[in-house]
């Protein structure tokens, strides 16, 4: 068993049901465990400035899938959620991107571990601590320290 965090974010069609809907399909995925779903986060767009807010999360989940599987299966929870792909960065139903997969250095063609966002954002740092208090990273550095020391953009929490 692997614990992986994912990052899960969205801003149409009743973006707070989508994200609750996403964890729980994660939940059902065969070889994987829910661990645990961070409170959910309303953020400001990344990007292209014409796009409703997001509301954001962080899932863990223990997996005995191997990292391109575990994408995989992102990707089709993505799909069954209608995501289009039009825009960079742009208004999406869903997005789970996987932010790290246990100590893993990863990078392929379609997969780089850990996520090339993660030290930058917040609306995935804040959730990612939430869930992970203690995490260290691969570097050695505490999360913990990573999140102090990060100039937060604004992010206000929805729930518990
Ligand atoms: P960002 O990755 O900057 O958050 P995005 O999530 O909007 O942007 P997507 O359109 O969801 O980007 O994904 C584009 C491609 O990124 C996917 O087809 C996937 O193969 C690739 N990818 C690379 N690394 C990862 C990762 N760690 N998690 C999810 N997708 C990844
Ligand atoms: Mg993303
Ligand atoms: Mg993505």
């Amino acid at each position: 068993m692997i614990t992986a965090y994912i990052g899960l974010g969205a801003n149409l069609d009743q973006p707070l049901a989508q994200v609750e809907g996403a964890a729980r399909q994660l939940a059902a995925l065969t070889d994987c465990q829910l661990l645990a779903l961070s409170p959910r986060y309303a953020s400001a767009p990344m990007g292209p400035q014409d796009q409703p807010d997001y509301v954001n999360a962080v899932a863990a989940v223990a997996t005995t899938l191997s990292p391109l599987a575990l994408l995989d299966a992102l990707q089709a929870i993505e799909q069954a959620h209608g995501r289009q792909r039009l825009v960079r960065w742009g208004a999406r139903t869903l997005d789970l991107d996987l932010l790290l997969y246990g100590d893993q250095l990863i990078n392929e063609p379609r997969l780089t571990v850990p996520h090339p966002g993660l030290l930058e954002r917040a609306f995935v740092l804040v959730p990612l601590l939430d869930v992970a208090p203690t995490l260290v990273l691969a570097d050695g550095r505490p999360l913990a320290t990573i999140v102090a020391n990060h100039h937060h953009q604004a992010l206000t929490r929805l729930s518990g």
